[in-house]
């Protein structure tokens, strides 16, 4: 009997640019490819519930192209090394494939996996597909990782070219019935009582062909002038890929290829900002602790304030902020949020009301579709100035000021924040500033219909500066 080849497929939900799903079809064996619902081991992090919501539709996706070419899509959960020695023994296969994750405490779930099915004689084998760059091998002129983004991303310019995308098998031998799996219902991903998902299935198309309509749709409508579009949140200026990308249906490879024959502004930046992605990997790798410690540690003794309330007040959206209130909203019904208002709402939430970036994170990785184990915890510390490479701490966003820069018309505010609808533009951003006849014009009641500010945010700015500069060992 031919001994079948196990391919797992786990953050890299695709059949195109595959490279150990491509490799197990080239052997011309049986293949079985799983999915592992792995959140059994230590240290790897369950997956929050926007993202649950994703995966189930992302692994529909992949049952249904898998089945195309042939192959019989496999879903279990438990640890990997049982399920995959339940495997083995199942259907005799000898060799096992997948695509290396960079997650530290998944990466150690495989490196174990790769010593322990070794020992039993059999072949295993790991391929590239989430980045352009091997963390462990891009390495400083000193010989250490990159702590800073422009000479890490002028080392990813000057290195090897990306690959090309690795062509999808036109047909895999499949092999049924060798290992019961779950329906995808069994794995209970998605939100059940109450269904909160309806906002996120108005937004979103989880899985490959998604993945591929969205880039096409981005660079023929907005690519060009990215440069400026993408700090607009009221716009659809940016690719939306995130979610597409951390779940692997999607890859860099893919996407710069995609793009290699675009030269202008938006193109340059569209590429720098890809490369933001592989830098917080980067740093992750060598990082492992990224989301729960601070990667300056004298920013681990910043005294943080505990006030349940005002984070309530902030994941729901009634700051009173109306910018960081929209961008609390958009998150809460959709699954995402700008990338300008991320930082905008995050810097709320650390500098306005001192409450600790942690526990933001963590919102973020429940609510995100996208959220991310590399991006969420940078991104976070980054703009709490405890990160590396990360916004000075004396950086504070005024809520009021981005609002009036990248949302001058109020599009963004009036969608998301619509009890301020009325409202003219020069109160948008600062009702409380409203004279009270033009507020009741409005149908705005501060207080009832929207709440007040719950901080002064030039109070709050003065506060956090001198907290910040407390735990400064250079001031
Ligand atoms: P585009 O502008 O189209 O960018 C294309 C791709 O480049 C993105 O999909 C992403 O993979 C990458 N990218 C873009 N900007 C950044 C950035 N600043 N840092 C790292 N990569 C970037 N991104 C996530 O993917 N997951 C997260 O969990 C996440 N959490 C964040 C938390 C905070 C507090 C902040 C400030 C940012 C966070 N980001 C996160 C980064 C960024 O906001 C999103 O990647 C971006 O908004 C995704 O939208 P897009 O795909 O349309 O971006």
């Amino acid at each position: 009997m031919v001994s079948p080849v196990i391919v797992l497929l786990r953050r890299d939900l695709r059949i195109r640019d595959n490279g150990a799903l491509a490799a197990a079809a080239d052997t011309g064996r049986p293949v079985l490819p799983i999915f592992i619902l792995d959140e059994e081991n230590d240290g790897v992090r369950p997956i929050g519930a926007a993202s649950r919501w994703w995966l189930h539709h992302s692994l529909h996706g992949l049952q249904k192209a898998l089945k195309k070419v042939g192959a019989e899509l496999v879903l279990k959960r438990g640890r990997t090394a049982d399920v995959v020695a339940e495997a083995i023994d199942a259907s005799g296969a000898d060799t096992v494939f997948w695509n290396r994750r960079y997650d530290p405490a998944e990466a150690a779930v495989d490196a174990a996996l790769k010593t322990g099915v070794r020992e039993r004689d059999i072949v295993a084998r790991s391929f590239d597909g989430a980045l352009t760059h091997e963390p462990s091998l891009l390495k400083t002129g000193s010989g250490g990782f990159y702590k800073v983004y422009t000479p890490f991303w002028k080392a990813l310019e000057s290195g090897v070219e990306p690959r090309d995308p690795i062509d999808p098998p036109s047909s895999i031998q499949g092999l049924k019935g060798s290992l019961d799996g779950l329906t995808l219902d069994e794995l209970g991903l998605l939100p059940a009582k109450p269904d909160w998902s309806a906002g996120l299935r108005e937004c979103w198309t989880p899985g490959e062909d998604g993945a591929h309509r969205r880039l096409h749709d981005f660079i023929e409508e907005s690519l060009p002038d990215y440069e400026r579009s993408r700090d607009i949140p009221g716009k659809a200026g940016t690719s939306g890929l995130s979610p597409h990308l951390t779940f692997g249906e999607i890859t860099p490879f893919q996407i710069l290829a995609a793009l290699h024959k675009s030269h202008g502004a938006g193109a340059a930046k569209f590429r720098k900002e890809l490369a933001w992605r592989e830098f917080s990997y980067h740093l992750l790798f060598h990082n492992p602790h990224l989301r729960d410690r601070a990667f300056r540690p004298e920013y681990d003794d910043f005294e943080w304030r505990r006030d349940g309330k005002a984070l309530k007040a902030w994941q729901r959206g009634l700051t009173g902020y109306p910018i960081v209130d929209a961008g609390m909203r958009e998150l809460w019904r959709t699954g995402w949020m700008h990338n300008r208002v991320r930082m905008i709402a995050a810097s709320f939430l650390i500098k306005d009301l001192l409450i600790d970036w942690r526990d933001g994170e963590r919102w973020f990785w429940d609510t995100l579709v996208d959220a991310d184990p590399a991006n969420n915890p940078a991104s976070w510390q980054w703009v709490a100035g405890s990160g590396a490479d990360a916004a000075p701490y004396f950086r504070i966003f005024n809520p009021v000021l981005q609002g009036e820069r990248f949302d001058p018309d109020g599009d963004y505010v009036r969608r998301w924040v619509p009890e301020l609808a009325k409202l003219p533009d020069r109160f948008l951003h600062k009702p409380w500033e409203a004279p009270p006849a033009l507020l009741a014009e409005s149908g705005v009641t501060l207080g009832e219909t929207y709440p007040a500010p719950i901080v002064d945010h030039h109070a709050a700015r003065d506060r956090a500066m001198k907290a910040y500069r407390a735990v400064r060992s250079d001031e």
